[in-house]
């Protein structure tokens, strides 16, 4: 159990780069925390300093309540498990799992005991005999945690434990990491470039890119309620249609015009629109793809365009649609199956459009 505390921390690395620009971000005790963001964003970095493989250049970094800058890692009483699990080769499974107990020289019932505990949690216990080489991914990665939760950790970090594993057992794997969560009870911090993971697992996702926090929230409101168009576009696959649109004002009714439609803008969205001055001038919209519709009737439709590419997924089809002005997707439960070349009307849910400023590219309304 921890508590852990980034107060404006900046890693710049010996060639001037900032990797992690001034973020500051708080994790209760018990909390999964998620970071997530494309290649290169920061989030392994931002790891790494908390488990202290990296300095920081500037800010400070609380465990507990106590200042960790120029604590060494086995000092901070955390547990790291990476994506290349770094299991011993030449030992068995048990003395993999055993190894920081032995070294920190428990006696050998209460390492015996513990290893069949940790085992039997993971299900390893007939596997311990074995060699790593001997072991499936999953079971590896199973024994990386293992050495990881024997420790017990104030907190566990975690670097992308799951990459190395093919999409079955990634899914395996990844209930099996909340059990162990509801189970252990204790901080986890989880790093991954998959947002599919990360709406799964967390309770609160940090959304990075460029070395900076976009936003910190849980998977519902980063999925209704983004700030930008970057978390917007991140979060949800397949990923959001983005469209150009003009707000307009009619009869004291406020719309988006698309090139082949309107949108009606609901109390709320109007007043937003209203109040940024946005009638009149052309903004970016935002739909995902499961609020998108066959459109009924040739007066409703806001896209339209041909078939590209119908993608049948049992209960549910993938259409994606050339406009002429860009693909629009949608994500359909109501099966109509579509022909390459077939001309289709959209419509979209009204409620469920975002706008957002073209230029800042952030949100003016959910
Ligand atoms: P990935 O998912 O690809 O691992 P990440 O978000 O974890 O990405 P980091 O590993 O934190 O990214 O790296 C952040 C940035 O810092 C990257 O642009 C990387 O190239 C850069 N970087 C990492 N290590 C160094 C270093 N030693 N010197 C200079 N730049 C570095």
């Amino acid at each position: 159990m921890a508590e852990i505390i980034l107060k404006n921390i900046t890693k710049e690395y010996e060639n001037g780069f900032q990797a992690v620009k001034n973020i500051n971000l708080e994790i209760q005790d018990n909390e999964f925390v998620i970071l997530v963001g494309p290649s290169g964003c920061g989030k392994s970095t931002t790891l790494r300093m908390i488990a202290g493989l990296e300095d920081i250049s500037d800010g400070e970094l609380f465990i507990d309540g106590e200042k960790m800058n120029d604590i060494a890692p086995q000092h901070r009483d955390i547990a790291m498990v990476f994506q290349n699990y770094a299991l011993y080769p030449h030992m068995s499974v048990y003395q993999n799992i055993a190894y920081s107990l032995k070294i920190k020289k428990v006696p050998k019932d209460e390492i015996d005991k513990r290893v069949h505990d940790v085992a039997a949690s993971l299900g390893l216990e007939e596997l311990l005999d074995r060699k790593p080489g001997q072991l499936s991914g999953g079971q590896k990665q199973r024994v990386a945690m293992g050495r990881a939760i024997i420790r017990h950790p104030k907190a566990f970090l975690m670097d992308e434990p799951l990459s190395n594993l093919d999409a079955k057992l990634r899914g395996q794997m990844r209930v099996e990491i909340a059990d162990l969560y509801q189970r252990l009870n204790t901080t986890f911090i989880y790093v991954t470039h998959d947002q599919t993971e990360a709406m799964t697992l967390g309770t609160k996702i940090v959304v990075m890119k460029d070395g900076e926090i976009q936003q910190i929230d849980n998977p519902t409101n980063l999925f209704n309620y983004p700030v930008n168009k970057f978390v917007a576009g991140f979060i949800g696959t397949p990923t959001m249609n983005f469209f150009d649109a003009e707000c307009i004002e009619e009869n004291g009714e406020v719309y988006l015009r698309t090139a082949t439609g309107k949108i009606r803008m609901n109390e709320e969205k109007t007043k937003k629109l209203k109040e940024g001055g946005w009638i009149g001038r052309v903004i970016l919209g935002g739909i995902r793809p499961e609020h998108v519709e066959l459109a009924n009737t040739e007066t409703d439709a806001v896209f339209a365009g041909k078939v590209n590419v119908f993608e049948l997924l049992g209960s549910n089809a993938i259409v994606y649609v050339e406009t002429g002005e860009g693909m629009v997707v949608m994500n359909t439960n109501h099966v109509q199956p579509q022909e390459h070349g077939d001309e289709i009307r959209l419509t979209v849910q009204e409620d469920k459009v975002h706008i957002f400023d073209p230029e800042t590219e952030r949100t003016i309304t959910n």
